[in-house]
């Protein structure tokens, strides 16, 4: 049995009169913020694709769906998740599991994680337990800590048989 390990990472600014969009869920944050980008800006799911993507050396999310392209614009990026699933099962990968770790001061993720693991897994064929999400605070400091922006790394194990 053949495996390989990838690794992903996103971050999108926090900015007012956008949606919070993680792992396809519409969440509130308290001061109104949401994350902007071409896509939804679903942080997560992009840090998953990256890691996908990065486990067979097929390069990165901007390579398949450029941001300058109209065609993804206020893309589902749970969609687009699938269409990276199907590059790797083309190629007779399958996936073992995933895992990942949100950064974020605020709202707070713990009260989603179940319904973001569910999400993510039905889009990729697997069961809720194969798909790690996590959450951290940073404990105010960077970036994220000052609510500028929400960050997310992932990682991928794929087994050929
Ligand atoms: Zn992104």
């Amino acid at each position: 049995m053949q495996l390989r390990i990838g690794n992903g990472y996103d971050i999108h600014r926090l900015v007012p009169g956008r949606a919070l969009i993680l792992g396809g869920q519409r969440l509130e944050h308290p001061a109104g913020l949401g994350l902007d980008g071409h896509s939804d800006a679903d942080v997560l799911v992009h840090a998953i694709m990256d890691a996908l993507l990065g486990a067979l050396s097929l390069g990165d999310i901007g390579l398949y769906f450029p941001p300058d392209d109209q065609q993804w614009q206020g893309a589902d990026s749970l969609e687009l998740l699938e269409q990276v699933v199907a590059l790797v099962m083309e190629r007779g990968w399958s996936v073992v599991n995933v895992d990942s770790v949100l950064v974020a001061e605020r709202p707070k993720l713990k009260p989603h994680i179940a319904s973001m693991r569910s999400a993510i897994a039905a889009r990729m064929g697997l069961a809720a337990d194969q798909v790690g999400v996590k959450a951290t605070t940073n404990e105010q400091l960077g970036a994220e800590g000052r609510e500028e922006g929400i960050s997310c790394h992932a990682v991928v194990l794929l087994q050929k048989p």
